[in-house]
């Protein structure tokens, strides 16, 4: 045992910032602009054109839209589409609140659905039975990174006049039949939270083939001014400017694109360094009691997160804690949080297969930064743990 690596302790998360991110922040500051501005801009291209190439398609015919967080863009979304009081939205009940909340800004109703026992993304066989004359869209959540059945539930979308609206706060990037997430629904919203694969501090992107829906958007997230308040304050533009929606205070600010220029260099390598992290993870569980997450065929993950089951899930989240390894519970259903259950009537009957996966589930620390030392350690202390 001498000469060991200080393996611990072991956070669940951090976030892999470095040299790259310092000086794009820097040069933002250093410019003297600060709030969205050229760097904004810059990031959006870059995020589009990185989306276009992986999709090989004209990067003119795609559009981002860059936000404070996934929620904005989630919301902004449903307003494009033109969401109304009385609507409902079906999404998985097994998801982070954002996903039922905002819903909720419109008076609209979320529609829970169960999910998948391997995968954890919404049962796209259960959805038909709850659209209603009054559905209007779905948001599919692609749990952990892996894609849902977007085949299926595009197709459905289809011919019950739906818009598909991903939430895509986990997958960046990922493949589904070998089509990045972005280029595949109506809308697509990505998360650029502290803790996801792409870390702004803050921040989010909203992406789509609608040049109608992107402008709406662009116009929602600052006011419902008509142009960027960049534009007013250059040379080339004026001090005129007219309210044309009842908009929000939505917009990023180029400390935050700086960020994300520097992290959108490093995606792949970022990726890939997860990926093996995950692999690793997948040898030591083979044949054991201890259930992996399960990839299906024609699909990607970007293994945002490392989701377990076990029989022991609150002992084993005790004794890692004591190990020294932080880990974490993704999600409490949405029909189990009091007040979703008070306002809607959800009953925890209709979701046997979110309780069972929300029951056994820990998530593991993975992140780029993480070593294989330490992805070992966590995964003998686990079988260790486990029961
Ligand atoms: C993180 C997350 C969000 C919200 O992202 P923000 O950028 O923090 O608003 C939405 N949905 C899911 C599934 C998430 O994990």
């Amino acid at each position: 045992m001498k000469n060991m690596p200080v393996l611990t302790p072991i956070p669940f998360h951090k976030a892999s910032l470095g040299r790259e991110e310092l000086a794009e922040a820097a040069a933002a500051i250093k410019s003297g602009w600060i709030t969205m501005g050229p760097k904004t801009v810059e990031f959006e291209g870059r995020l589009r054109d990185y989306l276009a190439a992986r999709a090989g398609t004209d990067p003119k015919r795609l559009h981002a839209v860059s936000v404070n967080s996934a929620t904005a863009a989630l919301h902004l979304a449903l307003k494009a589409i033109g969401l109304k009081r009385g609507d409902e939205v079906i999404i998985p009940t097994t998801t982070f609140i954002a996903t039922a909340e905002v819903v909720t800004y419109f008076g609209a109703i979320p529609v829970l659905c169960d999910v998948e026992e391997d995968t954890h993304n919404i049962d796209a066989s259960l959805i038909e039975r709850r659209v209603t004359r009054r559905t209007k869209a779905i948001i599919p959540v692609h749990f952990a990174g892996q894609p849902c059945d977007m085949d299926e539930i595009m197709a459905l979308a289809r011919r019950r006049r739906l818009k598909v609206i991903e939430d895509a706060a986990h997958s960046l990037p990922s493949f589904y039949k070998g089509r990045p997430v972005g280029v595949i629904g109506d809308i697509t919203c990505f998360s650029f939270y502290a803790t996801k694969t792409l870390a702004t501090g803050e921040g989010g992107m909203l992406v789509t083939a609608s040049e109608a829906y992107a402008r709406h958007a662009r116009i929602n997230r600052l006011h419902g001014i008509s142009r960027d308040a960049w534009d007013r304050y250059t040379l080339k533009g004026s001090w005129f400017y007219e309210v044309v929606d009842n908009g929000y205070k939505y917009n990023t600010t180029d400390i935050n694109a700086g960020l994300g220029l520097a992290q959108l260099r490093r995606l792949d390598a970022m990726n890939e360094a997860r990926l093996r992290i995950a692999a690793r993870y997948d040898r030591a569980f083979a044949g054991s009691a201890v259930v992996g997450p399960v990839v299906r065929g024609g699909r990607e993950t970007c293994a945002h997160l490392y989701v377990i089951k076990v029989g022991n899930r609150d002992a084993l989240y005790d004794k890692l804690k004591a190990d020294g390894i932080g880990t974490s519970v993704h999600f409490i259903p949405v029909h189990k949080h009091p007040y979703y259950r008070k306002a809607f009537g959800y009953r925890n009957a209709d979701y046997p297969v979110a309780n069972r996966v929300f029951e056994r589930s820990l998530s593991l620390p993975i992140y780029p930064d993480m070593t294989n030392a330490q992805a070992d350690f966590v995964a003998a202390r686990v079988l260790a743990h486990a029961r």
